[in-house]
């Protein structure tokens, strides 16, 4: 490993942190230990409206309970702080900012009205997403098609406004993904992303990707629904002219029998837990069971999660936290959906 190995954690608080969340907190936490490097806790709040006040509190306390300590956190802080988006907007306002300077972003002024009137017509062709893109920009009110004394007005009236960045639809975005190896994307197929809202706050994609920088993080290993996001963030490291981190998107989890994704529903049905700690619903009143409370043992549930997913060289099962570090690789991470077998995870209760 070249350099200092730094990696992440980056959960929204916008619920309890599901298996998922936590077998990708693991796995970032198992490649840190392993290259004697950095596991950075970093809550991404920058949607508001989505926020649950308690889910904060909720991923500090799985982590805490499962031993998957953070070395720089909000609690704890730590030198590339504050690690809470929502206390860095003034840092993502500059970048956007720097951005629209540098002819990759520009202001756009449509109200909701203006943008339902252009994706109504989309919808009429039978064209779904990308819509905001190199076709319709051009129709609607931005600062590539208003004047330039007519965006400055706009601005010094204060008239709500977002950043979006301008995509070319001639390139094609070459990523590298660690386990599936390059995929290529066609700027055509993207959307002129917003990067900055209207009430000045950055969005995912924005946020991501200047804290990425920021961190200094070497390795950026998250869920696989992520992968749909990855060349909107290779196109912005190429904007600003920053060096990339290696990109690893890690295999969903699936129902036990193989079909589609782990839903919560389904776990529901056959009443098993699929989050680490009980968790209590504000508005429903409603309990949702924790693996902590069902009785299973932090140990045992690490050494489940640590197998979907991920599989030794060995055939070996039963690992003690120390030799899941020592073992850990994520050149032996599959491409294929882990299924979410409960029997197994009450095995290694056993
Ligand atoms: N905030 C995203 C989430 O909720 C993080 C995705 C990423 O790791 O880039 O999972």
């Amino acid at each position: 490993m070249p350099q200092n190995v730094r990696v992440r954690f980056a959960p929204s608080p916008t619920g309890p942190l599901h298996i998922g969340g936590v077998r990708t907190a693991f796995y970032n936490y198992l490649f840190a230990k392993k290259h004697q490097g950095q596991f950075i806790l970093r809550i991404e709040d920058t949607d508001q409206n989505r926020l649950v006040p308690q889910s904060e509190s909720y991923i500090q306390e799985a982590l805490t309970w499962l031993g998957i300590t953070p070395d720089e956190s909000p609690q704890k802080g730590g030198e590339m702080g504050p690690y809470r988006q929502s206390e860095r907007k003034s840092l993502y306002e500059k970048y956007a900012l720097a951005l629209v300077k540098a002819g990759k972003a520009y202001y756009a002024f449509d109200t909701p009205e203006e943008l339902e009137a252009m994706r109504a017509k989309f919808k009429a062709i039978g064209q779904a997403a990308p819509q905001y893109n190199a076709i319709s920009r051009m129709q609607m009110k931005n600062s590539l098609t208003l004047s330039q004394e007519e965006v400055s007005q706009r601005l010094k009236q204060g008239q709500p406004y977002v950043i979006r960045m301008l995509i070319d639809p001639q390139i094609t975005i070459k990523a590298k993904d660690t386990i599936r190896g390059w995929v290529q994307v066609k700027g055509v197929n993207l959307d002129d992303k917003v990067l900055l809202k209207a009430d000045g706050m950055a969005t995912y994609h924005l946020a991501n990707v200047v804290d990425d920088h920021f961190m200094q993080i070497t390795h950026v290993i998250r869920g696989e629904e992520w992968l749909p996001s990855l060349a909107y963030h290779i196109l912005l490291y190429e904007y600003f002219q920053w060096e990339k981190p290696e990109f690893v998107h890690l295999p969903l989890l699936l129902n036990a029998n193989g079909k589609g994704k782990l839903s919560k529903r389904n776990t529901q049905q056959h009443d098993f837990p699929i989050l680490p700690l009980d968790w209590q619903d504000a508005h429903t009143q409603q309990t949702l069971p924790g693996f902590k409370q069902a009785g299973y043992l932090k140990e045992a549930l690490l050494n489940f999660i640590a197998l979907l997913g991920w599989h030794p060289s060995h055939n070996q099962e039963l690992f003690t936290c120390d030799e899941l570090i020592a073992n850990f690789s994520l050149s032996r991470i599959s491409k294929s959906g882990a299924c979410f077998d409960i029997d197994k995870a009450k095995w290694f209760n056993q």
